[in-house]
């Protein structure tokens, strides 16, 4: 149990180096890339289960307001004066909010009378909202001004995180004077786009001369909310901020990640065209009415290049990522994304998951299945955490990690299997006592080196060895001695043959040794040799005296003396005989 769960800690030793080493080689933004692409399906997949909410409504500059103007106002930008008329029309029905997806700004080509008549809506009614956009152009384009204290928002930060880095804007363009005059419902269209270039977050709050500025749809949503917005907000440890009810969780830059309501056109629409000519009085149908509406009134034309690209949608307006920024304050229901402790800790739970499949089962195929429908669990897991908690929940590296930690089990245990395999080897073909090979090896190596020597038509020796008065000397010296005697015989007949020849113990004080290649004459010379050693070699006793041994040989070769294994043993051991019958420690 210890050692199966030290092979899990190894491996989830080594993914964590894979891991540092991946970081430090700049390769996590690769997998922040892929991370972000399972977002996007993720959303896709989950928006279908969000209702937009009916209480926003848009309307839309689309390509066919877009040609109505050309074709019967004849002016593009459209007069700024026509706006402040849509504004006094959609009033009549006390919407909760209007709120302008444009920049109002200065141009050369500005009509002083529609500017002040489109200034004049946003001093006559609060509900009123309009952009502005910040930058980061030079000074010598145009100088970089502070912005009037109204339009700030102080905030009251209880956490390290936001530090509004990506957030700090240098400069702004200025929109037209009089509006600023007369209104501090002024918003920030700026967004935030992820490297791939697909808007998946806005920011909340940014940053401009060391104050703060909200997001234009947040500043809807908030003023929709609450009847007199306080110019001050508050930002916990946890780095939501709040206000009334709602809270909005922040990442370092001030951004909040968007929960999206599915493809363009989710939201109710009303073309800008059909308010110009239900103004004028001609017959049109609406079929929207604007009482306690939040309306947003911006560009959704192909032809106008306000579109952006969304994890759910290629060519999404502008207008209407701002009506899902309000409708995500409305509902609550803004992503957050968990921290990485959160994702190590799920690495580890499935990296174990996986530990354990990968110990328990024998057969590649089951393992690879069953990690399979853990990644597959996993997966749905993360999908379930976004549509019902709005929890985005890491999905590649926990994957990624969990996929490492499974090749370092497999390669550990294959490691361990061969290494079984090596020692079960060694305990079917040993002998316990001396090391040597035992009696079934010896048999099977006999067989094959004949077979050899018959196909190549060489020759092979065997010498069979038997220790001499062996059994006098177990009773004069004890039995632990003698084994001591046997080992020491051993090793002196493997040191001194070649590493080819295949020393073996035959049974009780006999040993054997197979010369493949090697013919009669240097087999007894072989023989002789290690009789000699043998007698020459020192064994201590118990009593830490020493004596000596000695040992009695016979040799067979093949061809000349058998040509079956069977015979080959017989004729050694006659000649084994006769050296015991001439007085041992011989060849014979
Ligand atoms: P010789 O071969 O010279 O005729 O006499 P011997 O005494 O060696 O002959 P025998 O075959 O009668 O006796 C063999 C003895 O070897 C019997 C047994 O006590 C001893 N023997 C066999 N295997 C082992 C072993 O593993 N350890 C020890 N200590 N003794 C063993
Ligand atoms: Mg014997
Ligand atoms: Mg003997």
């Amino acid at each position: 149990m210890l050692k199966k769960f030290l092979y899990i800690l190894f491996s989830i030793t080594a993914a964590l180096l894979f891991f540092y080493g991946f970081t430090h080689a700049g390769l996590d933004a690769f997998v922040e890339g892929i991370e972000n692409k399972t977002f996007d399906l993720r959303q896709s997949v989950t928006a279908k289960y969000r209702k937009p909410c009916p209480k926003i409504v848009l309307i839309t500059i689309d390509d066919a307001s877009y040609e109505y103007a050309l074709d019967n106002i004849g002016e593009w930008p459209l007069p700024r004066g026509l706006y402040a008329d849509v504004v006094n029309f959609v009033e009549k029905q006390n919407p909760r909010i209007i709120a302008f997806d444009m920049l109002f700004v200065k141009s050369a080509k500005n009509n002083a009378a529609e500017d002040k008549k489109l200034a004049a809506v946003f001093k006559k009614y609060n509900n009123v909202i309009t952009s502005m956009n910040f930058d980061y152009q030079p000074e010598d384009l145009r100088k970089a001004q502070d912005l009037p204290e109204k339009l700030a928002i102080s905030i009251k930060n209880n956490s390290l995180d936001p530090h509004f880095e990506g957030n700090t804007f240098t400069n702004y363009r200025p929109i037209v004077e009089e509006i600023i005059q007369n209104t501090s419902n002024v918003g920030s269209v700026n967004i935030a786009r992820s490297n791939d270039g697909i808007l998946r977050k806005a920011p909340v709050l940014v940053k401009y001369h060391d104050k703060f500025y909200p997001q234009m749809a947040f500043l809807a949503a908030y003023s929709a909310i609450e009847k007199n917005p306080a110019r001050e907000l508050k930002i916990d440890e946890r780095s939501n901020l709040h206000f009334a009810d709602k809270h909005i969780p922040l990442d370092e830059d001030g951004n909040t990640i968007l929960n999206w309501y599915g493809p363009q056109g989710s939201y109710q629409e009303v073309p800008l065209y059909k308010i110009i000519k239900k103004m004028k009085g001609e017959p049109v149908e609406l079929n929207a009415d604007f009482n306690d509406k939040i309306v947003f009134v911006g560009m959704t034309a192909n032809s106008l290049f306000d579109l952006k690209t969304t994890p759910t949608d290629k060519l999404f307006p502008g207008v209407e990522v701002l009506a899902t920024y309000v409708n995500n304050v409305l509902d609550n229901n803004f992503i957050s994304k968990t921290g990485t402790l959160c994702t190590i800790l799920l690495s580890v739970l499935i990296s174990l998951i996986i530990g354990f499949i990968t110990l328990k089962f024998v057969s590649v195929s089951a393992m690879v299945f069953l990690t399979f429908l853990t990644y597959m669990g996993y997966t749905i897991f993360t999908f379930q955490m976004m549509k019902h908690f709005n929890l985005w929940v890491e999905l590649v590296s926990p994957l990624l990690f969990a996929t490492i930690v499974f090749i370092a089990m497999l390669i550990v245990k294959y490691l361990i299997k061969s290494k079984d395999f090596e020692q079960q080897y060694k305990l079917a073909t040993t002998d316990g006592l001396t090391g040597l090979y035992n009696h079934r090896y010896f048999q099977e190596q006999m067989t094959s080196a004949l077979e050899h020597a018959k196909r190549y038509q060489t020759e092979f020796s065997l010498i069979i060895i038997d220790i001499d008065y062996f059994k006098k000397f177990n009773d004069n010296f004890g039995h632990q001695c003698g084994d001591r005697v046997l080992r020491a015989v051993a090793q002196t007949l493997k040191k001194n043959v070649r590493a080819t020849d295949i020393v073996c113990r035959y049974g009780g004080e006999e040993m054997s040794i197979i010369l493949p290649n090697i013919g009669h004459e240097d087999a007894v010379f072989t023989a002789q040799k290690l009789c000699k050693m043998v007698s020459e070699q020192e064994v201590r006793t118990n009593s830490d005296k020493t004596t000596n041994v000695t040992i009695s040989l016979g040799v067979a070769t093949f061809p000349q003396d058998a040509e079956t294994v069977q015979d080959m043993i017989k004729s050694a051991d006659e000649r084994l005989y006769h050296a015991k019958e001439n007085g041992r420690n011989q060849v014979g």
